[in-house]
């Protein structure tokens, strides 16, 4: 099969190949948004920084405990980012021992080309690892969030990075995408040939100007907040269906009064994580274009209440861990100054009182 050249956008990466992929108007949508999102990535990029010394050094995770990041030299390695990486390691460590060739080979942060398919198509793929003897090519990429489980089914992201390594080994016959997002246990994996995998992107659409809202692809999507069609989506599962329901209520233990049935209720959470991050988007980009100096009508800003922070995260850090070892942290943070009372006798509160100080308050948005 003679594989196309998607020449949708330059602006693919693979961290938003999904959402460029499935709603190609989220590229012309995003462009005249800032980007907040990059102190959520921070923790991501450290996460991926570990498990790469990890597995170019074959150290275990643990060794890293206390060491900081090169990348971002306020973070340092706790006990639950090497728990978590390890998990990562030890799945890695697994799919290569269970390889029929005993010379396959094992590629760590591996520059992948895609651009004979999208338009400066370039990435970085966490593992690849060949299997010469059963021609197959495993593509293992690192998920660090916990926002909900990515699959590695139709995976975009990954599916690029499969047709980048194409060029790269001869004979491949199957492929194997793996997707290990350890902080959820999630470790979903997909099998396909190079022919389903040129025709998945024989498949991709290629109109721009169609937005087409879906979990995935809207998740992150800078536009969202203002995004009609991401509306009309929440619209169409929290009112469409709620009327039909009604006139029809199904065989529950409310079937003598008007409510929406079972089959409502699970529709709707099942959206839970898409509606809520949806009123999120909304109140951040009211709250910023507040902060900003802009108005709108009935809303302003209050003071919220300033939390205690620590004054220097590392000499905390060090104090903490001595008072309270592994439970000097949580996910993936140091505990707050409050936190830490909390393990206290309050005779003691004295042994971290000069560690902190009243952080800045945070705005709050709030009805006038
Ligand atoms: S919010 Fe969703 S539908 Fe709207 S542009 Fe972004 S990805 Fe597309």
């Amino acid at each position: 099969m003679e594989a196309k050249t998607l020449k949708i956008s330059e602006n693919i990466i693979p961290s938003n190949a999904d959402r460029r992929l499935n709603c190609q108007g989220s590229y012309e949508a995003e462009k005249h948004y800032p980007n907040t999102k990059e102190a959520y990535a921070q923790v991501g990029t450290v996460a991926h920084e570990l498990a790469e010394k990890c597995l170019m050094s074959g150290k275990k995770a643990i060794t890293y405990l206390g060491k900081t990041s090169s990348k971002h030299p306020n973070f340092t390695y706790n006990q639950e980012i090497c728990r978590n990486i390890q998990k990562y390691l030890d799945y890695v460590n697994n799919i290569y021992l269970n390889c029929e060739s005993e010379d396959s080979d094992i590629f760590v942060e591996k520059a992948v080309d895609y651009s004979e398919y999208i338009v400066n198509g370039r990435g970085k793929s966490d593992v690849i690892i060949h299997d010469p003897e059963v021609n197959t090519l495993h593509i293992i990429d690192l998920k660090y969030g916990m926002g909900r489980a990515v699959l590695a089914k139709d995976n975009s992201e990954l599916m690029l990075y499969a047709l980048g390594s194409l060029k790269e080994f001869s004979g491949i016959e199957t492929i194997i995408l793996y997707i290990a997002q350890p902080r959820l246990n999630s470790f979903s994996q997909h099998e396909l040939t190079v022919e389903d995998l040129y025709t998945w992107l024989e498949n991709q659409k290629l109109n721009c100007s169609t937005r087409s809202p879906s979990e995935s692809s809207c998740e992150f999507c800078l536009a969202k907040p203002t995004c009609p069609e991401h509306l009309a989506k929440i619209t169409q599962i929290t009112q469409i269906d709620f009327n039909e329901e009604i006139s029809e209520p199904d065989d529950t233990f409310l079937n003598t009064i008007p409510a929406i049935s079972d089959k409502e209720l699970i529709n709707i959470l099942k959206h839970k994580t898409m509606i809520l991050k949806w009123l999120e988007s909304v109140e951040e980009l009211v709250t910023n274009r507040l902060i900003d100096g802009g108005t709108l009508e009935g809303y302003c800003l209050t003071d919220g209440r300033a939390n205690r922070v620590w004054k220097d995260e590392k000499s905390a850090a060090i104090k903490l861990t001595g008072l309270f070892g592994d439970k000097a942290y949580s996910k993936p943070k140091l505990i707050s100054p409050h936190q830490a009372e909390t393990l206290l006798d309050e005779n003691d509160y004295y042994k971290i009182k000069d560690l902190w100080e009243k952080g800045v308050s945070k705005k709050k948005l709030d009805k006038i």
